[in-house]
């Protein structure tokens, strides 16, 4: 998958119609655009910068059912995330895992509370089940959980929910997508609707953000997948359409693996302000989070409030022995819900329900929003039907639920590898033709050049940040690890590409400016 094999299939088609044009390269529009591409509707999906650079990167990484949800009775979404939890464990092998969690007690109430929750919680999931959940003594969750604090402690719940990685995730469903013959651009973004003269939307302008290149293209159908930026399509639309839009921030801080150690993951239901608190092994460090904070105003790059990260590791304190403090922060990344609000209600975020919402405008264009990483395949499925159902697009059966995104490589390959699908064959032969290719980049983080080098050839980055934040994960991981190899990094892509040394100073500082809001001092 090249921008540039995509430009060419953009421009066979640049006097025709595709069948469906989708705005946004989430996890909702590529989900979308992997549904329309495989009922063979010809489809183009446009991101305006890279894709998930938006929500769909800064998730807590889980793919579960939502325990809070069941706390709240909303017994529907739990029943249909936990399928497709379940599927999505089963076509996306490569990225997703089974994780264990362990819901520490300090009271026989919470114990019975919890038991009884979870057993419902993993009895609920049915055939497409993790494991059983169940109760284990005080011993054993010291036994998983070493840092836990053991003053009061009665014993612990188990129970299982999916883990990925939620940007890789992303560019597996762009590469599945482009590989098959879909076309889609990351840094083109639109600028209008076309219309025809019954106000039907018929097209979108857009523009190539690199070349600066304007186009108009026409489709049957037009999707707004743009999570948080949904309102300013619907704007697009219709100048005076409401704002449906309630952003709500959520903050995560990636710690060292000692504050958890062991392979379980810790849960607290129950935080101060009634948030679920989790603490979750990721890629050898330890993922902290979250919070929920409304927002008046969407920044495309959500910077952490001060508060929302004492409140993480304050409640973290409260059940860690080994206490975090700022000074332990490695990174900090904060996303956006985009939460499809009541009006009647607009500042209750916690409240709104996480379903997600089709909205069919007068004008035949389709939103989708809301929703979670998690069922963002039944949610395309959905969106895709509502257009049949409207008489958008000629009847063609959904065949997302088998369609395996990539496969996990045999057991040669390494096991760190398998995040690149069969795509770690490639880097282990690099790796054994050029030895030089298999040194690590930094210090810190595993990854190596043949890892940069093959990204270059297959996944379709732009900038440095798209290699450090989302094809790799090192700005996540550990921020100033991922600044101090910057230039590293920037140089074996611009060797890739055949850029000079203005364009790896330019990124390099570009980077480092941005580098700095995931830095805690
Ligand atoms: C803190 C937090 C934690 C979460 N944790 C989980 C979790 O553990 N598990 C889970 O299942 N879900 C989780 N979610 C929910 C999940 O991440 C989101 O539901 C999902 O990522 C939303 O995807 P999206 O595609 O709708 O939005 P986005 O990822 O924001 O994508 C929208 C895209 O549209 C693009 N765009 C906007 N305007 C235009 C335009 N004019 N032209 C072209 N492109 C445009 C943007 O650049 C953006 O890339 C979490 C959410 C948050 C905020």
């Amino acid at each position: 998958m090249t921008r540039t094999q995509q430009l060419e299939k953009l421009q066979k088609q640049i006097n025709g119609k595709w069948d469906i044009i989708v705005i946004g390269g989430g996890a909702t529009g590529l989900g979308v655009a992997l549904d329309a591409f495989t009922r063979s509707y010809k489809t183009i999906l446009l991101e305006k910068s890279d894709f998930a650079s938006g929500t769909s990167s800064r998730s807590t990484k889980l793919v579960h059912g939502g325990v809070r949800y069941l706390a709240q009775m909303d017994l529907l979404l739990v029943i249909e995330a936990l399928k497709e939890r379940g599927i999505m464990l089963r076509n996306a092998p490569h990225l997703t895992s089974n994780q264990e969690f362990i819901i520490p007690v300090y009271t026989w109430f919470d114990a019975f509370f919890y038991t009884a929750g979870l057993t419902f919680y993993s009895i609920l999931s049915g055939r497409l089940g993790l494991g059983p959940s169940y109760f284990i003594g005080r011993r054993k969750v010291i036994e998983r959980l070493p840092n836990i604090r053991q003053e009061g402690l009665k014993g612990g719940i188990v129970y299982h929910d999916g883990q990925f990685d939620d940007s890789r995730m992303a560019v597996s469903l762009a590469k599945a997508i482009a590989d098959n013959g879909g076309t889609l651009l990351n840094y083109f973004e639109v600028k209008g609707l076309v219309k025809n003269e019954e106000g039907k939307v018929k097209g979108v302008k857009a523009v190539d953000k690199l070349s600066g290149t304007e186009y108009e293209l026409y489709a049957e159908l037009v999707v707004n997948a743009t999570g948080v930026f949904a309102d300013d399509i619907l704007r697009m639309d219709k100048p005076d359409a409401q704002r449906i839009i309630r952003p709500s921030q959520g903050v995560h801080l990636v710690l060292d693996k000692s504050f958890l150690q062991g392979e379980s993951a810790l849960m607290i239901p129950k935080t101060d302000d009634g948030r679920v608190l989790f603490a979750i092994p990721w890629h050898g460090k330890t993922v902290v989070g979250t919070t929920d904070t409304p927002l008046e105003k969407i920044n495309e790059e959500p910077v952490a409030l001060d508060e929302e990260i004492d409140f993480i590791l304050r409640n973290a304190g409260k059940y860690l022995v080994k206490v975090p403090g700022r000074k332990d922060i490695l990174s900090v990344f904060a996303g956006l819900r985009p939460l499809a609000s009541d009006p009647g209600n607009p500042h209750a975020t916690k409240e709104i329900s996480r379903r997600h919402k089709i909205i069919l405008s007068e004008s035949g264009l389709l939103t989708i929003t809301g929703g979670k990483w998690t069922t963002y395949r039944c949610m395309a499925e959905e969106t895709i039907d509502a257009a049949i159902k409207a008489g958008l697009l000629e009847k063609r059966k959904c065949v997302t639920k088998t369609f395996r995104i990539d496969s996990v490589p045999r057991k040669s390959a390494s096991e760190r590898l398998k995040i690149y699908g069969k795509g770690a064959f490639e880097i282990e032969k690099m790796m054994t033709d050029k030895p030089d290719t298999a040194h690590q980049i930094s210090e810190n983080l595993p990854y190596t050049k043949a890892e940069i080098i093959w990204i270059c050839r297959n996944e379709m980055p732009v900038t440095l940040e798209d290699m450090l934040s989302r094809r790799t994960r090192m700005l996540i991981l550990d921020a100033r690890a991922a600044e101090k190899c910057a230039p590293a990094v920037a140089e074996i892509m611009a060797a890739e590409f055949g850029y000079g040394k203005v364009w790896v100073e330019e990124e390099v500082e570009k980077f480092r400016r941005m580098a700095k809001t995931y830095i805690c001092t």
